[in-house]
């Protein structure tokens, strides 16, 4: 049904939570998946940005490791999450993103996040993977 799926994922434990779901699905369908971590871009020194990508990488590296995600599908990006998602569901054909996403209430509820953004820019079917 689905045959690449795009699981966004931030560097927390619910990461994990997110990606188990997708690799579930990505198993079920026979879907190539794919995971995309985005570092919020900041007008910080290059060197600083540097610094923050070669923190987050070996988490994703292990991420991609233990799903067995080619190396090929890794995208690790900076700029801002909701839009280098979409972008990325464009270039490489995806049909599904997985998203976690937190039950929000009242002012916050407004207030953009993630997820809300990408339900309303994809072009493609979005999972949203409910987190406490
Ligand atoms: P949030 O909107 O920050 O509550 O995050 C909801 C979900 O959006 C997370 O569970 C991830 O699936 C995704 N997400 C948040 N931040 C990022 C990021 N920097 N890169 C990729 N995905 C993200």
């Amino acid at each position: 049904m689905y045959k690449n799926i795009l699981c966004a994922v931030d560097v927390s434990s619910e990461g994990e939570i997110v990606l188990l779901k997708a690799a579930a699905l990505a198993e079920l369908y026979g879907s190539q998946l794919s995971i995309a971590h985005i570092i919020e871009y900041t007008f910080l020194p290059k060197d600083y940005q540097k610094k923050l990508k070669e923190d987050v990488l070996p988490v994703i590296q292990e991420m991609t490791k233990k799903h067995n995600i080619k190396k090929k599908n890794r995208y690790v990006k900076f700029g801002k999450p909701y839009s280098e998602i979409c972008a990325l569901e464009n270039k490489h054909n995806i049909d599904l993103i997985v998203i976690g996403s937190h039950e929000k209430r009242g002012v916050k509820a407004f207030l953009g996040s993630t997820a809300h953004a990408v339900l309303q820019q994809a072009t493609c079917d979005v999972l949203l993977v409910k987190l406490r």
